[in-house]
């Protein structure tokens, strides 16, 4: 596969408009070249310990109207630019007794949050690699599922999978049954196109299992296809991306998600990656060449008539987007997460069971306990700063629902930030709406940053440039609590 003629070239000049060193001048982008994603506000490292008492006096109202959440920590190997918690204890009878507790955990999240009916707007099954059961441990895990969470009102069922997983006599089965059981979006991940790129990544499989998986998941008329692509590993340049991009948009798939490479960790758990790039920082690509990559992302997508209908996720239109993401970033909606190291937000309380071992969450529910072992009761200003820095990031702050959520009016509390943010072409403002220009979308993570609390920030002040929109400088005497 070849790259187009000139797409590399409108690529750098995409970029150059975007002026990512005006911006770094300005104190948006830390001067330490580091990312960090605003996936969770506040952001999960920064929960202090409790147990499940946190959630003694809520009072939950949205069994109808929630996410859930089922992770799978199980993967046949560790990647190494992986920070999630999983398990590489995958025989039948360690997947049976990861899914006995499972079901414990389904039950008692149910009556401890007032029993009756359960019936989430979206589900996902996340993980680890949770098509790494094996058919009859699949089986039953859907059929724990269905029984106990209504799928009436679920507009999306999506299930994370592995390429290697959904190929062979095993892999049709379980593509099979997931259909049968009303799975109607896959999320797979692929991650690279390129053999010597996944070798070094770790990853099981390579690329051509990669496109057989795809070919039997659109055979398995599964109704929607995404794959994760990352780029910026070491090893990856902009051609070589760009050629992995074409190949992938050339097959069947119906959505992707465009992953910067993640060294600094979201959660708890510090991947290899971390360790490499500390020994040996010149093997990964320069900041200008991953922001190359990300420009190619949308060149190459939208020439192929993929557009980015919500952050990061380029599709064939909007229902091909992830509804997990959509409805807990962008409508704020609770989410329920069930199994090791998930996490919940309901209404006020947000908690994170145990991510340490599987021992230890199984000695939890054992012991007759939700497995949480962190969690905070948000503050008003923490949800103010949320129903901003999420939104933004992922499409655009509503005002009406802003108001709803908060008691105030966006304005009136972020009038200032969004003027400046204004001035540098980063944001743009309608009567219904706050949203990110094309420049601010590109850099939707840093920019979302600007609603942060500073004592939530990843990085210090210094790490910054002192300019106007240095996050810590920029937020911390401006927001009015109203
Ligand atoms: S990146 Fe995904 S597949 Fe790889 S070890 Fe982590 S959870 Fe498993």
């Amino acid at each position: 596969m070849k790259v187009r003629q000139g797409t590399l070239d409108q690529a750098r000049s995409l970029l150059a408009s975007f002026d990512p060193d005006g911006l770094k001048d300005a104190g948006l982008l830390p001067r330490n070249d580091l990312f960090f994603p605003s996936i969770y506000y506040p952001p999960l490292t920064q929960y202090p310990e409790r147990d499940d008492s946190i959630l003694d006096g809520l009072e939950w109202m949205n069994r109808d109207r929630f996410i859930l959440y089922v992770h799978i920590p199980q993967c046949p190997s560790r990647c190494n630019y992986c920070h999630w918690v999983v398990s590489l204890q995958n025989s039948p009878a360690e997947m049976d007794a990861y899914l006995d507790r499972l079901e414990v955990e389904m039950d008692r999240w149910k009556s401890r949050l007032g029993g009756g009916r359960f019936a989430p707007r979206s589900i996902l099954i996340g993980g680890g690699t949770p098509t790494l059961l094996p058919p009859k441990q699949m089986r039953r895990f859907l059929e724990m599922l269905t029984s106990r969470f209504e799928l009436a009102d679920c507009r999306q069922f999506s299930v994370e999978a592995e390429p290697a997983t959904l190929l062979g006599a095993d892999g049709a089965e379980r593509l099979k049954l997931l259909s049968s059981f009303g799975v109607d979006r896959i999320s797979m991940g692929v991650q690279s196109l390129d053999d010597g790129v996944l070798e070094r990544m770790g990853r099981p499989h390579d690329a051509r299992q990669a496109l057989d998986a795809i070919e039997a998941i659109k055979t398995a008329g599964i109704g929607s296809l995404s794959i994760d692509l990352i780029y910026g590993f070491p090893g990856c340049t902009a051609e070589t991306w760009a050629v992995a991009l074409e190949s992938a948009l050339a097959t069947g798939i119906d959505a992707y998600q465009l992953y910067r490479l993640r060294i600094v960790p979201h959660g708890d758990k510090v991947g290899p990656v971390k360790v490499q790039y500390e020994r040996q920082p010149e093997a990964f690509p320069s900041l200008a060449d991953v922001y190359l990559m990300k420009a190619l992302g949308k060149v190459v997508s939208e020439a192929r008539g993929f557009k980015e209908n919500f952050r990061r996720i380029y599709s064939r239109g909007p229902s091909h987007i992830s509804y997990y993401l959509r409805d807990y970033g962008c409508r704020l909606y609770d989410v329920l997460g069930i199994g090791i190291s998930s996490w919940s937000n309901l209404g006020d309380r947000t908690v994170l069971n145990t991510g340490s071992t599987l021992k230890r969450y199984y000695s939890m529910i054992d012991d007759g306990r939700l497995p949480i072992d962190r969690g905070l009761i948000q503050t008003r200003e923490d949800r103010q700063r949320k129903s901003a820095v999420l939104p933004i990031k992922t499409y655009g702050i509503s005002k009406e629902r802003y108001r709803q959520f908060c008691g105030s009016e966006f304005r009136d509390v972020y009038g200032e930030r969004v003027r400046e943010l204004e001035r540098f072409g980063l944001v743009e403002e309608s009567d219904l709406c706050v949203s990110l220009t094309e420049r601010g979308g590109f850099f939707a993570d840093e920019v979302a940053m600007q609603f942060y609390d500073p004592a939530r920030l990843p990085f210090g002040k210094n790490s910054y440039a002192d300019g106007p929109l240095n996050p810590h400088r920029a937020v911390s005497n401006r927001l009015v609590v109203g």
